[in-house]
């Protein structure tokens, strides 16, 4: 295993609780429904308060988990060039946030259902 810790897509999460995260999102992206290299991500990263925790853990593919770490070549030139925002800057910027409302609101919904009170930001 390889250890970077300036890595921020890196989690360092024990194996139980990643597999509890994959088990919950029944194996698959939570995003875009595919199988293909899963991966842990942490909704609110933890630089900025995000907890390791399955409320604030979320399965992502690796192109969703790229994209949602802000990674150019995973988002759609089409649509930064189409946001109607004045720098490329700001544009990742709003993509990412609307991704990680689109993880908040699985998450939420996920634990709305179990009759959990989903609150992942402390801890
Ligand atoms: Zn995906
Ligand atoms: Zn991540």
């Amino acid at each position: 295993m390889k250890k970077k810790s300036t890595n921020t897509m890196s989690a360092n999460i024990s194996k139980e609780m990643r597999r509890e995260v994959y088990r919950r999102d029944g194996f698959r992206c939570a995003l875009c429904d595919s199988t293909d290299v899963l991966q842990i991500h942490h909704i609110k990263p933890r630089g900025r308060g995000g907890a390791d925790h399955p409320h604030n853990l979320i399965t992502l593919c690796w192109r969703c988990h790229s994209a949602a770490h802000g990674s150019l070549m995973m988002l759609d030139d089409y649509a930064i060039k189409n946001s109607g925002y004045e720098t490329e800057d700001d544009a990742i910027r709003a993509m990412t946030y609307d991704m990680e409302l689109e993880c908040i609101r699985y998450v939420a919904d996920y634990y709305a259902e179990q009759g959990e009170v989903w609150y992942p930001w402390d801890g």
